[in-house]
Parts: structure tokens; C-alpha cells; sequence
């Protein structure tokens, strides 16, 4: 525990605080759809992973508080590199980036020397850097329909997106091994169960999951692409299979319709929070914006190198974000 989370900021209006140090400080903060309600709440943008790396390339605040995960503030330091780009929990990691360290990820490269890499954003700015082209789960679709099919492509770290990617597009892209520890935890029994509980109301879910899960869905998508099906959908129920907290968005989008999170092999969704999302905190948001820390520094050398495959991806997504989602199943 650090001393900053040791000291009692109970009696602080949390809230007002950070409202008054993002004006004190010109900051901007962006939140992911997988943060806390009252997190989201006081984002300035609340957004996936490929909504927020634009945020953060065109902002002109001084400050980019990032309540997401580490690589998506270390991607939003990459594109601005000339911002001070605070993470409130330095911890706040990912089980994708965890699975692919730079160097094992250099060696399926290097075995491979005919394919370009076609890489989940969900990695670190080191795997980034070893990258030909970055994808999001709403620009994948857009940015593999440009690669010519005889093209051998090497796809990491998410096995379950890349064999999603595979199955929908007809590609035979090596997958490295990884997964997303949420998305995997959804039960395909639990799930069978719930449909059978709400007959007729459609399954949304996000590629990272397993095979068994999006065989039963109706929609596949990124978080902006499952936001945007649950207002245009018939019906007045979703049954949501990805991190739960996307359903504060969707209550608010659409507040007469009734969204479920799809459950965990207990029964009950709570397996299915991030733990590495749920890191942050208020308290910690406004620790990071009073101080400044902990900051995302980045070698200069790795961040050039990490933002080539990065401006590819935001070349080959085009302006419109989400035009390149996945669509349904
Ligand atoms: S939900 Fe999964 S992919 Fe997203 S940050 Fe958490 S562990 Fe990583």
C-alpha cells in the first residue's frame, strides 16, 4: 500500500475535489465502459479501447487522467506523448497483456518471418513495438477486410477474439495462446439456464469469449458496438455477456429496457468484474490528479516504435469509429 492510499480522505467531497483539480489542472479524464458508475460518471468520455486511443490523440488538456487499465494509458501516451498521462492504480493490469511478454511474443515472431503481426490492443507497448498493425475489437473486422487474404498473419494475445476473427472472416491466422480471465469465466450452463428464464430476449457478447459463449449469442461486438445493439434491439431484455459495468451506459441509454450480465459457473455475474478495472477508485482518481501520480512513462525509442503500429490501426479504422465492428453472429 502506498502512503498516498494510506491517507484518510474521509470528510473530502471525492467528487467536487476532482471536478475542481481536472479544471485546476486542465485535465481530461477518460473513462472505459468496464469502470466503476461513479467513475464513469465523471468521465469526460466514456468509451472501448479504440473511442478512448482517439480521445487521447486529439485532446489538448495538459492532463489525460486514464481510469482504465495500464495499457490503455500507456496508449494514450503513446499518441500523446507531451501530456502528462496519470493511471490512478499503477496495478490495474490486464490477463492478455500478462500472457504475452515481449520476449516470448519476439520469439513466435521471429519463427515466423513470412507473417505480419496483427495485434489485440490489449498488450504492452514492448509486444506494440514488436507489432505490424494494432486492432480493437471495433476495428478488427474493418482492418482485416484490407489485408489480402494469401497474406500469413500471426494474431495475439486474445486465442478467442483471433479464432473469432478466423471463424467470421475465413482467415487461418496463428493465435498466440491468451485470454481475457473475465470473459472466460461466463458459463455456457448458467447461460442456457438464464435464455431459458427470459425466452425470446436476445444474447450480446464480446469476442473475447470462449467459442461455447458465442455460440448462443445474437449479437457480437465490441463494448460500443453491444451499447449500440442494446438501444436499436427489439425486445425490452438483453442478456449482456461481457464485463457487467457496460450496463450503467446501457440503463441510462435506455432506462425502460431490463439488461442481465450473463453469469459466471457460480451462477452469479460478480466473477465476471475485472479485477484489474475495479482497482480504481475515487479516491484514487483524485490522489492521481492532487499529484500527479503515478504517471505512465515511456522510453522514447519504444514509444516511437509502439505508435507506427498504432497510427496503422487508426489509418485503416478510418474516422468513423465502430464502422469496423463485428456485427452479428
Ligand atoms: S476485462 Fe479482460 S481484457 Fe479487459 S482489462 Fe480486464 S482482464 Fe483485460
Amino acid at each position: 500500500m502506498t502512503a498516498q492510499s494510506r491517507e484518510n480522505l474521509s470528510g473530502l467531497d471525492l467528487v467536487a475535489e476532482i471536478q475542481r483539480l481536472k479544471k485546476e489542472r486542465n485535465a481530461v479524464i477518460l473513462g472505459h465502459y468496464y469502470q466503476r458508475p461513479e467513475i464513469q460518471d465523471l468521465s469526460d468520455f466514456v468509451g472501448d479501447s479504440l473511442e478512448l486511443s482517439r480521445k487521447a490523440a486529439e485532446t489538448d488538456a495538459d492532463v489525460i487522467a486514464f481510469c482504465g487499465v495500464k495499457f490503455m494509458a500507456e496508449t494514450a501516451k503513446i499518441l500523446s506523448p507531451d501530456k502528462i498521462v496519470v493511471l490512478p492504480d499503477m496495478d490495474a493490469g490486464c490477463s492478455l497483456e500478462d500472457s504475452c511478454p515481449p520476449e516470448q511474443f519476439a520469439r513466435f515472431r521471429a519463427a515466423h518471418p513470412d507473417h505480419i503481426a496483427l495485434t489485440y490492443i490489449n498488450c504492452s507497448a514492448e509486444v506494440k513495438a514488436l507489432s505490424d498493425i494494432i486492432v480493437t475489437s471495433s476495428s478488427a473486422g474493418q482492418i482485416i477486410a484490407q489485408i489480402p487474404p494469401e497474406q500469413k498473419i500471426i494474431f495475439g494475445p486474445d486465442r478467442h477474439l483471433g479464432g473469432y476473427l478466423n471463424r467470421k472472416f475465413g482467415r487461418d491466422m496463428l493465435l498466440w495462446p491468451g485470454v481475457c480471465i473475465v470473459h472466460e469465466a461466463f458459463s455456457e450452463t448458467e447461460l442456457i439456464k438464464l435464455k431459458a428464464q427470459h425466452p425470446g430476449a436476445p444474447v450480446a457478447a464480446h469476442p473475447e469469449c470462449p467459442p461455447h459463449i458465442i455460440d448462443h449469442a445474437d449479437y457480437v461486438g465490441s463494448t460500443s458496438g453491444i451499447l449500440q445493439f442494446a438501444k436499436t434491439m427489439g425486445g425490452d431484455t438483453l442478456i449482456v455477456a461481457t464485463e457487467p459495468h457496460i450496463i450503467h451506459q446501457m440503463e441510462k441509454a435506455v432506462p425502460e429496457k431490463t439488461f442481465i450480465g450473463a453469469p459466471g459457473a457460480d451462477g452469479n455475474c460478480n466473477c465476471n468484474i475485472c479485477p484489474y478495472m475495479a482497482l480504481n477508485t475515487l479516491e484514487k482518481l483524485y490522489l492521481a490528479l492532487r499529484d500527479l501520480e503515478p504517471r505512465i512513462e515511456l522510453d522514447e525509442a519504444l514509444r516511437l516504435k509502439a505508435k507506427k503500429s498504432l497510427d496503422r490501426m487508426l489509418e485503416m479504422a478510418g474516422g468513423t469509429v465502430g464502422k469496423g465492428d463485428l456485427g452479428r453472429a
